[in-house]
C-alpha cells in the first residue's frame, strides 16, 4: 500500500513538473473556430469535454491557457478551467528546507484558502481569444467554507469579472489528507456558513462541482482486521461516515446543479463499500435530489475501485445506463498541457466505454457537459444583468 502510494505521489510530482514544460502545438487546429458565444456543438473531431479540469497547482502555477488550448485542439472539444480553492505555504517550522509542493507532504496546517488563485483563473481567461471563448468553463472555487461572508465574497468576484464565471468548482468538503490541513480548521458539514454560501451559488442557479469524501480513510481496510472489527466497530457494520450529512446538505440547495465528485466522494484511501453502488441507486432515483450529478474523475485512483472485477465494471456500467443523464466525464488533471499525461485519465475507463457503448459514451462524455455548463452560463449572465453592480 506505502509503495502505491509513493507511486501516486511520484506520478503527480511528475505532472506538475511537465507542467513547466510547453507543448509542441498539434497538427489539426480545426476546433479553434468556434461561435464567440455560442455552444460548441460539433463534438465529433474531439474525445470528450472535460467537466474538472484543474489549470493551476497548489502554489497556483500553471502552463499559459494558450498552450492548454492548443493542447485541447483535437482532442478536448470543451473544458472548465479550474483553480485551486487553497494554496499550500511553506512552513520551515514544520518542514525546514522542504518546500511542499502537494497536500500529502507536509503535516503542517498549511493549506489557506487564496483568492489569487480565483483572480489567476479570471485574468487567464480574459486572455482567451474570443474565438476560443466558447471552449472554455472559468470556475470559481477559492472562498472559505467556514466564512459565512464567503458569499458576499462571490458577489464581488462576479461583479469583478463580468461575464468571466461559468460556475463554482471544485469545492472541498471533506477530503482525506486535506480538509484537515486547512488552516483555521476543516470545513464543517454542520456550519451555517456553507449554507449562506450556497443560498448565493442557487440565486445565481450556477453549477458546483464539490467533493466530499463519503468516509473516512481506511474504514474498509479496518474491517478486514478481526481486532480493529471488536474494538472500533464492536461488531457492527461501519457505514460511510459523511454520506448522511452531505446528502442532508444537498438536500438544502435543490436550485444549486451539484455535480458530487469521483463518482460519489471516493479516493485514495477512501473507497467504495460493496453497497456504495446501491447508495448511488437510491440517490439517483430520489427526486430530492434530482439536480445532483456524478462525475467520474481522477479515473487513475478510482477507476480501479469501480472496474477491478467483471461484477464491478457491470455495476458501474449498469448503473450509467439506468440514469444516462446523471454522470460527467473530467479528467482531474492538474496544472498540465501535456496530451499524454491527460489523456491517461481517459483511457483508464476505457473498459467502461467499451460497456457502454458509443451512443451512451458520448452522452457520459460529451453532451451531459453542454447541457449543464451551457444552463449555468445563461443562468450566470442572467444574473449579472439583473445585479449590475460595478466595483469602482
Ligand atoms: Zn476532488
Amino acid at each position: 500500500m506505502k509503495a502505491r502510494v509513493l507511486a501516486l505521489i511520484l506520478a503527480m510530482l511528475a505532472l506538475l513538473s511537465d507542467a513547466q514544460t510547453t507543448t509542441p502545438p498539434t497538427a489539426s487546429n480545426q476546433l479553434a473556430n468556434v461561435p464567440p458565444d455560442g455552444s460548441v456543438r460539433n463534438f465529433d473531431g474531439c474525445l470528450y469535454n472535460d467537466e474538472h479540469f484543474h489549470i493551476q497547482d497548489f502554489k497556483a502555477d500553471g502552463p499559459p491557457v494558450s498552450a492548454i488550448l492548443t493542447m485541447m485542439n483535437s482532442h478536448v472539444c470543451r473544458s472548465t478551467l479550474m483553480g485551486l480553492a487553497v494554496t499550500v505555504a511553506h512552513d520551515p517550522l514544520v518542514d525546514r528546507d522542504f518546500a511542499p509542493v502537494y497536500y500529502t507532504q507536509t503535516d503542517g496546517q498549511v493549506m489557506y484558502y487564496n483568492a489569487i488563485q480565483d483572480v489567476l483563473v479570471a485574468h487567464k481567461s480574459l486572455a482567451v481569444p474570443d474565438a476560443d471563448r466558447a471552449r472554455v468553463d472559468p470556475l470559481m472555487s477559492a472562498f472559505n467554507l467556514k466564512d459565512a461572508r464567503a458569499g458576499d465574497y462571490i458577489k464581488k468576484m462576479v461583479h469583478l469579472y463580468p461575464g468571466v464565471w461559468s460556475g463554482f468548482g471544485e469545492i472541498h468538503f471533506k477530503k482525506q489528507e486535506f480538509s484537515e490541513k486547512i488552516a483555521g480548521g476543516p470545513p464543517s458539514l454542520y456550519s451555517p456558513s456553507i449554507d449562506a454560501i450556497f443560498n448565493v451559488i442557487g440565486e445565481m442557479g450556477a453549477v458546483a462541482v464539490v467533493h466530499c469524501d463519503h468516509d473516512t480513510p481506511y474504514n474498509l481496510s479496518l474491517l478486514n482486521e478481526p481486532a480493529a472489527r471488536a474494538m472500533i466497530f464492536h461488531g457492527t457494520r461501519p457505514v460511510p461516515q459523511y454520506l448522511e450529512a452531505f446528502k442532508t446538505f444537498l438536500g438544502r440547495h435543490p436550485n444549486v446543479p451539484m455535480i458530487w465528485a469521483h463518482f460519489m466522494g471516493n479516493g485514495r484511501g477512501v473507497q467504495p463499500y460493496p453497497e456504495h453502488w446501491q447508495y448511488l441507486d437510491d440517490l439517483l432515483a430520489d427526486p430530492a435530489f434530482r439536480h445532483v450529478t456524478i462525475d467520474l474523475s481522477w479515473g487513475p485512483v478510482i477507476a480501479p475501485y469501480l472496474l477491478d472485477s467483471p461484477t464491478h465494471l457491470k455495476m458501474t456500467a449498469d448503473l450509467i445506463r439506468r440514469y444516462p443523464d446523471r454522470f460527467l466525464y473530467g479528467s482531474d488533471q492538474g496544472a498540465t498541457a501535456d496530451w499524454n499525461a491527460v489523456k491517461g485519465s481517459y483511457e483508464v475507463w476505457d473498459p467502461l466505454w467499451a460497456d457502454l457503448g458509443p451512443a451512451l459514451t458520448r452522452q457520459v462524455t460529451k453532451e451531459n457537459y453542454v447541457r449543464v455548463f451551457d444552463a449555468s452560463r445563461k443562468n450566470m449572465r442572467n444574473w449579472e444583468r439583473t445585479h449590475p453592480d460595478k466595483i469602482e
